[in-house]
């Protein structure tokens, strides 16, 4: 059946990746953003779609429309962006999901929130389960965007027992794929832009720290079957991808797949770096079937492709 939905943070990497699917699904989509990260390029080839409605709009203010379903997803998630304005960071994270629950409580609409793995911080236990509260400093360099995802799922498990409001709290590991932004400064848009570069490879510390890298497209069909569930499942539930590899493997797997001259360049630890981090989807896998299917290589591919694409249109030659 055919729905109205919000999409907040719609013209950012996921976001634009779920606006398509849900027109696709035949769907009623409002994409709101305020591009600090996210760009109309990622939502062009949507503008003509007669079902599509796109709005710049910062979430930190309220917003009204009649939808019967909300996905927010608007906040900075790379590191060097939500480090950019803490403040802002976490004002968008905690006045954006409390906007988007009055919203919410007052049109009766669902509201699936997109938190994230970094509320255990850096891990004491691996793999994450969601009943493990975390280890997060409050006050360090990425406390904006963790204590803010962190504040953010209160306000949801609040209005929920407070105000009966229908939420939905998903925590998403490690994602890529195409539409991450240029400047994103994540590990795997920045890897596959270096290789593709030929240039150096920034390793930050000596690449031992892990992490499990997620295909966009299974996140967008792990985030719709959430959304779906009975109104009695709030989550938290984690959405990732559990192979576990080290930056150093990702590092050698993405200058072997573009067959780069890239050699290796080790740079500071960045402070609270996470050292291991990979999801327990069983929750997940228990009540929607999760199970994510494209392996690191097929990913990495389709990702490698994106970007070979940007750079000769910026260039208009092969590197
Ligand atoms: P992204 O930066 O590409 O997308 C975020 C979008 O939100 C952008 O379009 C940006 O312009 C918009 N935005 C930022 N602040 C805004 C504001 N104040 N008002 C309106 N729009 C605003 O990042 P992404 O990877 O697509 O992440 C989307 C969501 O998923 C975020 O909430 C992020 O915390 C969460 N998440 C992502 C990952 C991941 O690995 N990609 C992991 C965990 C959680
Ligand atoms: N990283 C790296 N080189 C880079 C970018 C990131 O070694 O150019 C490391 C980073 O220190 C972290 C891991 O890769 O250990 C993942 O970083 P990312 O910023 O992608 O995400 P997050 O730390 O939020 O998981």
């Amino acid at each position: 059946m055919k729905k109205k939905i919000l999409v907040t943070g719609g013209a950012g990497f996921i976001g634009s990746h779920l606006c398509k699917y849900l027109l696709e699904k035949g769907n009623d989509v409002i994409c709101l953003d305020n591009y600090f990260t996210g760009s109309k390029d990622n939502i062009r080839d949507l503008l003509d779609n007669h079902n599509f409605e796109l709005v710049r709009h910062d979430v930190i203010n309220p917003y009204y429309a009649e939808v019967e379903e909300i996905f927010n997803l608007a906040c900075p998630a790379s590191p060097i962006h939500y480090q950019y304005k803490p403040i802002k960071t976490t004002k968008t994270s905690v006045l954006g999901v409390l906007n988007c629950l009055e919203l919410a409580t007052e049109i009766d609409a669902k509201l699936l929130h997109a938190s994230t793995s970094e509320v255990y911080g850096d891990p004491l236990e691996n793999p994450q389960k969601e009943t493990y509260w975390g280890n997060v400093n409050p006050i360090g360099i990425r406390s904006c965007y963790d204590e803010g995802k962190r504040v953010s799922e209160t306000f949801c498990a609040d209005y929920n027992r407070q105000k009966g409001t229908r939420i939905k709290i998903i925590r998403i590991f490690n994602t890529y794929g195409p539409n991450m932004n240029v400047n994103d400064g994540r590990v795997v848009s920045n890897f596959i832009l270096q290789a593709l570069n030929n240039e150096d490879i920034t390793i930050y510390g000596d690449g031992t720290q892990t992490r499990c890298f997620q295909y966009v497209d299974d996140l967008i069909k792990g985030m719709v079957g959430i959304m779906e569930t009975d109104d009695s499942f709030l989550g938290p539930v984690n959405l990732g991808n559990p192979v576990e590899i080290t930056i150093l493997q990702l590092a050698e797997k993405i200058i072997d797949m573009t067959n780069s001259k890239s050699g290796l360049v080790f740079k500071p630890l960045p402070c609270d770096d996470p050292k291991r981090r990979k999801p327990d989807i069983s929750l997940a896998r228990k009540v929607i079937g999760y199970a994510p299917s494209v392996s690191v290589e097929e990913g990495l591919a389709a990702t490698i492709a994106y970007f070979d694409k940007i750079l000769k249109n910026d260039h208009g030659s092969a590197i």
